[in-house]
Protein backbone atom coordinates (compact mmCIF):
# COMPACT_ATOMS: atom_id res chain seq x y z
CA UNK A 1 0.00 0.00 0.00
CA UNK A 2 1.15 3.44 -0.72
CA UNK A 3 2.12 6.02 1.85
CA UNK A 4 0.62 9.00 2.10
CA UNK A 5 2.59 12.23 2.33
CA UNK A 6 2.58 14.56 5.30
CA UNK A 7 4.21 17.57 5.66
CA UNK A 8 5.66 18.13 9.01
CA UNK A 9 7.91 20.68 10.66
CA UNK A 10 9.10 21.19 14.34
CA UNK A 11 8.46 23.64 16.73
CA UNK A 12 11.99 24.54 17.33
CA UNK A 13 13.57 27.22 16.24
CA UNK A 14 17.16 26.94 15.42
CA UNK A 15 18.44 30.40 13.85
CA UNK A 16 17.20 34.57 14.45
CA UNK A 17 16.33 34.41 10.86
CA UNK A 18 12.37 34.73 10.14
CA UNK A 19 12.66 31.88 7.94
CA UNK A 20 13.33 29.69 10.71
CA UNK A 21 10.04 31.13 12.17
CA UNK A 22 6.87 28.26 12.44
CA UNK A 23 5.39 31.06 10.78
CA UNK A 24 7.33 31.24 7.54
CA UNK A 25 7.25 27.12 7.59
CA UNK A 26 3.79 26.75 7.48
CA UNK A 27 3.91 29.47 4.35
CA UNK A 28 6.28 26.83 3.10
CA UNK A 29 3.83 23.85 3.71
CA UNK A 30 0.76 25.85 2.26
CA UNK A 31 3.12 26.58 -0.89
CA UNK A 32 4.24 22.74 -1.17
CA UNK A 33 0.54 22.04 -0.61
CA UNK A 34 -0.33 23.79 -3.92
CA UNK A 35 -3.82 25.07 -3.12
CA UNK A 36 -5.26 25.43 -6.40
CA UNK A 37 -5.05 21.59 -6.77
CA UNK A 38 -7.88 21.56 -3.92
CA UNK A 39 -9.81 24.50 -4.82
CA UNK A 40 -11.00 26.58 -7.98
CA UNK A 41 -10.84 30.51 -8.02
CA UNK A 42 -14.46 31.59 -6.81
CA UNK A 43 -14.62 28.48 -5.24
CA UNK A 44 -16.48 29.38 -1.48
CA UNK A 45 -13.67 27.75 0.92
CA UNK A 46 -14.37 26.73 4.69
CA UNK A 47 -11.59 26.94 7.09
CA UNK A 48 -12.62 25.03 10.14
CA UNK A 49 -11.39 25.42 13.36
CA UNK A 50 -12.47 25.76 16.91
CA UNK A 51 -13.18 28.79 18.15
CA UNK A 52 -12.18 27.98 21.70
CA UNK A 53 -14.12 29.04 25.09
CA UNK A 54 -14.07 32.17 27.88
CA UNK A 55 -11.69 29.85 29.72
CA UNK A 56 -10.00 27.62 27.12
CA UNK A 57 -7.48 30.17 25.04
CA UNK A 58 -5.36 27.85 24.10
CA UNK A 59 -6.58 27.34 20.24
CA UNK A 60 -4.91 27.78 17.09
CA UNK A 61 -3.48 31.11 17.11
CA UNK A 62 -5.00 33.68 15.00
CA UNK A 63 -1.22 34.41 13.40
CA UNK A 64 -1.53 30.80 11.55
CA UNK A 65 -4.90 30.88 10.69
CA UNK A 66 -4.64 33.91 9.06
CA UNK A 67 -2.09 32.66 6.63
CA UNK A 68 -4.34 29.75 6.07
CA UNK A 69 -6.36 31.86 4.95
CA UNK A 70 -4.45 34.19 2.48
CA UNK A 71 -3.29 30.87 0.88
CA UNK A 72 -7.04 30.85 -0.20
CA UNK A 73 -7.22 33.97 -1.36
CA UNK A 74 -4.04 33.76 -3.15
CA UNK A 75 -5.76 31.06 -5.29
CA UNK A 76 -8.71 33.41 -6.03
CA UNK A 77 -11.31 31.93 -4.35
CA UNK A 78 -13.22 32.84 -1.23
CA UNK A 79 -12.47 31.83 2.66
CA UNK A 80 -14.77 32.08 5.17
CA UNK A 81 -13.25 31.01 8.84
CA UNK A 82 -16.22 28.74 10.58
CA UNK A 83 -16.94 26.63 13.37
CA UNK A 84 -20.12 25.35 14.63
CA UNK A 85 -21.84 26.64 17.94
CA UNK A 86 -20.76 25.38 21.15
CA UNK A 87 -22.55 27.68 23.19
CA UNK A 88 -25.25 30.22 22.37
CA UNK A 89 -23.81 31.47 18.98
CA UNK A 90 -24.14 35.18 19.41
CA UNK A 91 -22.18 34.49 22.66
CA UNK A 92 -19.99 31.95 20.80
CA UNK A 93 -19.30 35.21 18.17
CA UNK A 94 -17.89 37.18 21.20
CA UNK A 95 -15.93 34.48 22.27
CA UNK A 96 -14.16 33.78 18.86
CA UNK A 97 -13.85 37.95 19.02
CA UNK A 98 -11.99 37.53 22.25
CA UNK A 99 -9.45 34.80 21.16
CA UNK A 100 -8.91 36.76 18.10
CA UNK A 101 -10.70 35.51 15.97
CA UNK A 102 -13.10 38.47 13.97
CA UNK A 103 -13.16 39.59 10.74
CA UNK A 104 -10.52 42.13 10.95
CA UNK A 105 -7.94 39.54 11.91
CA UNK A 106 -8.83 36.69 9.62
CA UNK A 107 -9.12 39.06 6.65
CA UNK A 108 -12.68 36.93 6.14
CA UNK A 109 -15.94 36.05 7.19
CA UNK A 110 -16.03 34.37 10.37
CA UNK A 111 -19.52 32.44 10.69
CA UNK A 112 -21.36 29.59 12.50
CA UNK A 113 -21.32 26.82 10.14
CA UNK A 114 -24.75 25.65 11.53
CA UNK A 115 -26.26 29.00 11.93
CA UNK A 116 -26.64 31.49 14.99
CA UNK A 117 -28.96 28.97 16.42
CA UNK A 118 -27.26 25.84 15.40
CA UNK A 119 -30.38 24.60 13.78
CA UNK A 120 -29.11 24.56 10.09
CA UNK A 121 -27.90 21.25 8.92
CA UNK A 122 -28.66 18.85 6.18
CA UNK A 123 -29.24 15.36 7.00
CA UNK A 124 -26.51 12.97 5.64
CA UNK A 125 -26.12 8.61 6.48
CA UNK A 126 -23.46 8.48 8.47
CA UNK A 127 -23.03 4.37 9.19
CA UNK A 128 -24.23 1.67 11.67
CA UNK A 129 -23.82 3.40 15.11
CA UNK A 130 -25.03 6.86 14.22
CA UNK A 131 -27.52 6.08 11.25
CA UNK A 132 -27.81 9.50 9.97
CA UNK A 133 -26.39 13.24 11.35
CA UNK A 134 -26.96 16.96 10.32
CA UNK A 135 -24.05 18.28 8.47
CA UNK A 136 -24.34 22.06 9.72
CA UNK A 137 -25.27 23.55 6.20
CA UNK A 138 -21.84 25.75 5.62
CA UNK A 139 -19.92 22.81 5.35
CA UNK A 140 -22.38 20.80 3.44
CA UNK A 141 -23.22 23.46 0.84
CA UNK A 142 -19.11 24.25 0.58
CA UNK A 143 -16.87 22.72 -2.43
CA UNK A 144 -13.84 22.82 -0.84
CA UNK A 145 -12.43 23.24 2.95
CA UNK A 146 -9.07 23.44 4.72
CA UNK A 147 -9.58 21.49 8.35
CA UNK A 148 -7.57 23.80 10.93
CA UNK A 149 -7.12 21.55 14.15
CA UNK A 150 -5.13 22.37 17.52
CA UNK A 151 -4.44 18.77 18.59
CA UNK A 152 -4.83 18.31 21.96
CA UNK A 153 -6.65 15.48 24.50
CA UNK A 154 -9.73 14.83 25.22
CA UNK A 155 -11.85 12.84 28.18
CA UNK A 156 -14.05 11.03 26.39
CA UNK A 157 -12.07 11.01 22.81
CA UNK A 158 -8.98 10.23 24.05
CA UNK A 159 -7.48 12.36 21.54
CA UNK A 160 -9.06 15.43 19.17
CA UNK A 161 -7.59 16.23 16.26
CA UNK A 162 -8.99 16.48 12.86
CA UNK A 163 -11.17 14.19 12.93
CA UNK A 164 -12.97 15.18 16.12
CA UNK A 165 -12.71 18.28 14.37
CA UNK A 166 -15.12 17.91 11.90
CA UNK A 167 -16.73 15.12 13.65
CA UNK A 168 -18.25 16.90 16.50
CA UNK A 169 -17.32 20.05 15.16
CA UNK A 170 -19.26 19.54 11.40
CA UNK A 171 -22.71 18.72 12.68
CA UNK A 172 -25.07 21.20 13.60
CA UNK A 173 -25.59 21.37 17.73
CA UNK A 174 -29.56 21.45 17.05
CA UNK A 175 -32.28 19.15 15.32
CA UNK A 176 -35.13 21.45 15.10
CA UNK A 177 -37.96 19.20 15.39
CA UNK A 178 -35.65 16.36 17.53
CA UNK A 179 -33.68 18.44 19.81
CA UNK A 180 -30.28 16.53 19.99
CA UNK A 181 -31.81 13.69 17.97
CA UNK A 182 -29.26 13.68 14.65
CA UNK A 183 -27.70 16.28 16.11
CA UNK A 184 -24.21 17.02 17.61
CA UNK A 185 -25.72 15.34 21.21
CA UNK A 186 -26.32 12.61 19.07
CA UNK A 187 -22.67 11.10 18.86
CA UNK A 188 -22.70 11.14 22.72
CA UNK A 189 -26.14 9.73 23.64
CA UNK A 190 -28.03 7.12 21.66
CA UNK A 191 -31.27 7.39 23.61
CA UNK A 192 -33.42 8.98 26.80
CA UNK A 193 -32.81 6.28 28.60
CA UNK A 194 -28.47 5.93 28.15
CA UNK A 195 -28.39 9.05 30.32
CA UNK A 196 -28.19 7.99 34.16
CA UNK A 197 -27.89 10.57 36.91
CA UNK A 198 -27.03 9.14 40.15
CA UNK A 199 -27.82 11.52 42.84
CA UNK A 200 -26.12 9.37 45.42
CA UNK A 201 -23.00 9.55 44.07
CA UNK A 202 -22.74 13.24 43.56
CA UNK A 203 -20.90 15.38 46.14
CA UNK A 204 -22.01 18.53 44.91
CA UNK A 205 -19.02 19.47 43.68
CA UNK A 206 -21.22 21.80 41.18
CA UNK A 207 -18.33 21.44 38.25
CA UNK A 208 -21.36 20.17 35.55
CA UNK A 209 -23.28 22.97 36.36
CA UNK A 210 -20.00 24.80 35.68
CA UNK A 211 -19.42 23.51 32.31
CA UNK A 212 -22.96 23.05 30.93
CA UNK A 213 -23.29 25.42 27.63
CA UNK A 214 -27.26 25.83 28.11
CA UNK A 215 -27.62 26.52 32.00
CA UNK A 216 -29.33 23.28 31.68
CA UNK A 217 -28.70 22.34 35.03
CA UNK A 218 -29.80 24.28 38.48
CA UNK A 219 -29.15 23.35 42.18
CA UNK A 220 -32.08 23.12 44.12
CA UNK A 221 -31.16 24.88 47.70
CA UNK A 222 -34.37 23.42 49.49
CA UNK A 223 -33.98 19.93 48.28
CA UNK A 224 -30.10 20.19 47.98
CA UNK A 225 -29.86 18.60 45.18
CA UNK A 226 -29.52 19.48 41.42
CA UNK A 227 -32.12 19.71 38.73
CA UNK A 228 -31.08 18.90 35.33
CA UNK A 229 -33.74 20.20 32.44
CA UNK A 230 -33.65 17.25 29.95
CA UNK A 231 -35.79 19.76 26.90
CA UNK A 232 -32.81 22.25 26.95
CA UNK A 233 -29.98 19.60 27.18
CA UNK A 234 -27.96 19.12 23.57
CA UNK A 235 -26.17 15.94 25.32
CA UNK A 236 -22.99 17.76 24.51
CA UNK A 237 -21.91 15.16 27.55
CA UNK A 238 -18.99 18.24 29.23
CA UNK A 239 -21.23 17.27 32.37
CA UNK A 240 -20.19 13.59 32.22
CA UNK A 241 -16.87 14.15 31.02
CA UNK A 242 -15.92 16.36 34.80
CA UNK A 243 -17.77 14.53 36.95
CA UNK A 244 -15.29 12.92 39.81
CA UNK A 245 -17.61 10.74 40.70
CA UNK A 246 -19.16 9.30 37.31
CA UNK A 247 -22.74 10.62 38.81
CA UNK A 248 -23.51 10.71 35.08
CA UNK A 249 -23.29 8.11 32.68
CA UNK A 250 -22.14 8.86 29.30
CA UNK A 251 -24.73 7.55 26.82
CA UNK A 252 -22.91 5.31 24.82
CA UNK A 253 -20.39 2.70 25.44
CA UNK A 254 -16.43 3.93 24.12
CA UNK A 255 -16.38 2.43 21.46
CA UNK A 256 -19.91 2.94 19.92
CA UNK A 257 -18.43 6.67 21.03
CA UNK A 258 -14.82 6.19 19.14
CA UNK A 259 -16.95 4.78 15.93
CA UNK A 260 -19.38 6.84 16.65
CA UNK A 261 -16.64 9.93 15.72
CA UNK A 262 -15.24 8.29 12.23
CA UNK A 263 -18.67 7.90 10.99
CA UNK A 264 -19.69 11.55 11.37
CA UNK A 265 -16.44 12.60 9.86
CA UNK A 266 -16.79 10.12 7.05
CA UNK A 267 -20.84 12.21 6.30
CA UNK A 268 -19.22 15.48 6.32
CA UNK A 269 -16.07 14.36 3.88
CA UNK A 270 -18.59 12.29 1.89
CA UNK A 271 -20.44 16.17 1.08
CA UNK A 272 -17.19 17.09 -0.50
CA UNK A 273 -15.38 15.75 -3.64
CA UNK A 274 -12.12 13.61 -3.60
CA UNK A 275 -9.45 16.19 -3.12
CA UNK A 276 -11.06 19.12 -1.54
CA UNK A 277 -10.03 18.89 1.97
CA UNK A 278 -6.46 19.70 3.43
CA UNK A 279 -5.49 19.33 6.85
CA UNK A 280 -3.62 21.41 9.06
CA UNK A 281 -2.92 19.62 12.69
CA UNK A 282 -1.20 22.22 14.84
CA UNK A 283 0.77 20.10 17.95
CA UNK A 284 1.08 23.58 20.01
CA UNK A 285 -0.43 24.02 23.57
CA UNK A 286 -1.20 19.99 24.00
CA UNK A 287 -3.63 20.78 26.63
CA UNK A 288 -5.38 17.64 27.91
CA UNK A 289 -8.92 18.33 27.67
CA UNK A 290 -10.84 19.92 24.54
CA UNK A 291 -10.83 23.50 23.52
CA UNK A 292 -14.93 23.60 24.64
CA UNK A 293 -14.09 22.97 27.82
CA UNK A 294 -14.18 26.42 30.60
CA UNK A 295 -10.01 26.34 31.20
CA UNK A 296 -7.00 25.10 29.72
CA UNK A 297 -4.78 22.86 31.54
CA UNK A 298 -1.20 23.00 30.72
CA UNK A 299 0.30 21.27 28.00
CA UNK A 300 1.12 17.58 28.56
CA UNK A 301 4.25 18.31 25.91
CA UNK A 302 6.23 20.38 24.45
CA UNK A 303 5.10 22.15 21.19
CA UNK A 304 5.89 19.47 18.30
CA UNK A 305 4.57 21.57 15.45
CA UNK A 306 2.62 21.47 12.26
CA UNK A 307 1.83 18.60 10.09
CA UNK A 308 -0.55 19.23 6.99
CA UNK A 309 -1.71 16.25 4.55
CA UNK A 310 -4.47 15.39 2.15
CA UNK A 311 -4.91 12.25 4.02
CA UNK A 312 -7.11 13.04 7.23
CA UNK A 313 -6.28 9.33 8.97
CA UNK A 314 -2.39 9.90 7.50
CA UNK A 315 -1.82 13.05 9.31
CA UNK A 316 -3.83 11.83 12.58
CA UNK A 317 -1.35 9.01 12.89
CA UNK A 318 1.29 11.00 12.47
CA UNK A 319 0.57 13.46 14.69
CA UNK A 320 -0.56 10.77 17.62
CA UNK A 321 2.79 8.83 17.06
CA UNK A 322 4.29 12.59 17.47
CA UNK A 323 2.68 13.34 20.59
CA UNK A 324 2.75 9.96 22.78
CA UNK A 325 6.08 9.68 22.05
CA UNK A 326 7.24 13.22 22.98
CA UNK A 327 8.37 13.51 26.68
CA UNK A 328 5.96 14.29 29.28
CA UNK A 329 6.22 17.57 30.56
CA UNK A 330 6.46 18.33 34.53
CA UNK A 331 3.67 20.54 36.48
CA UNK A 332 1.19 18.65 33.76
CA UNK A 333 -1.47 15.73 34.38
CA UNK A 334 0.97 13.80 32.56
CA UNK A 335 3.47 14.33 35.28
CA UNK A 336 0.55 13.61 37.83
CA UNK A 337 0.15 10.44 36.37
CA UNK A 338 4.03 9.81 36.98
CA UNK A 339 4.59 9.29 33.36
CA UNK A 340 8.29 9.06 32.57
CA UNK A 341 10.13 8.84 28.77
CA UNK A 342 8.94 6.35 26.82
CA UNK A 343 5.09 6.27 28.00
CA UNK A 344 2.24 7.07 25.20
CA UNK A 345 1.81 10.43 26.95
CA UNK A 346 -1.94 11.28 25.26
CA UNK A 347 -3.29 7.38 25.83
CA UNK A 348 -1.76 7.04 29.65
CA UNK A 349 -2.52 10.20 30.80
CA UNK A 350 -6.13 10.02 29.70
CA UNK A 351 -6.77 6.31 30.38
CA UNK A 352 -8.73 6.23 26.64
CA UNK A 353 -6.75 5.69 23.88
CA UNK A 354 -7.49 8.11 20.52
CA UNK A 355 -6.02 5.36 18.37
CA UNK A 356 -9.31 3.93 18.39
CA UNK A 357 -10.81 6.52 16.67
CA UNK A 358 -8.41 6.68 13.85
CA UNK A 359 -8.57 3.14 13.47
CA UNK A 360 -12.27 3.45 12.83
CA UNK A 361 -11.51 5.87 10.42
CA UNK A 362 -9.02 4.27 8.36
CA UNK A 363 -11.71 0.74 8.50
CA UNK A 364 -14.41 3.20 7.20
CA UNK A 365 -11.61 3.99 3.70
CA UNK A 366 -11.49 7.57 4.84
CA UNK A 367 -7.85 7.66 4.57
CA UNK A 368 -4.29 5.84 5.59
CA UNK A 369 -2.54 5.25 8.18
CA UNK A 370 0.64 4.43 6.43
CA UNK A 371 2.34 7.97 6.06
CA UNK A 372 5.73 9.22 4.99
CA UNK A 373 6.62 12.55 6.64
CA UNK A 374 8.52 15.25 4.56
CA UNK A 375 10.26 17.43 6.80
CA UNK A 376 10.13 21.25 5.90
CA UNK A 377 13.13 22.95 7.71
CA UNK A 378 13.11 26.27 6.73
CA UNK A 379 10.98 28.88 4.87
CA UNK A 380 11.42 30.73 1.40
S1 LIG B 1 -25.09 17.19 28.49
FE1 LIG B 1 -24.76 18.13 30.50
S2 LIG B 1 -23.40 19.89 30.09
FE2 LIG B 1 -24.28 19.27 28.11
S3 LIG B 1 -26.13 20.54 27.84
FE3 LIG B 1 -26.79 18.64 28.84
S4 LIG B 1 -26.74 19.06 31.02
FE4 LIG B 1 -25.53 20.66 30.01
S1 LIG C 1 -19.96 16.95 38.72
FE1 LIG C 1 -20.80 15.01 39.53
S2 LIG C 1 -20.38 15.11 41.72
FE2 LIG C 1 -20.13 17.18 40.96
S3 LIG C 1 -22.14 18.16 41.22
FE3 LIG C 1 -22.15 17.30 39.17
S4 LIG C 1 -23.04 15.24 39.35
FE4 LIG C 1 -22.46 15.93 41.41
Amino acid sequence: MSKSIVYYTNARATKWDYKYSLNARLEAIIKRLDFSQHMAPDDYVAVKMHFGSEGAYRIVRPVFVRKIVDGVKAVGAKPFVTDTTRIQGWDYLEIANQNGINPQSMGAPVILADGLFGYDGLMVDAGPVLGQVFVASAIHDTPAMVVVSHCKGHIQAGYGGAIKNIAMGGVSSRNRHGGWKQARGHLHAASESTITRDKDKCVLCMQCLHVCPLEAITYDEAANELVWDDDTCWRCMRCARVCPEEAIAVGRTRQEFQAGLAEAAGAVLRTFEPGKVLYFNFVTEVQPECDCMPVADTPLVQDQGILASTDIVAVEQATLDLINGAVPLPDSLAADKGLKPGARVLADSLDVDGQEHVDAAAALGLGSKEYELILVTEGD
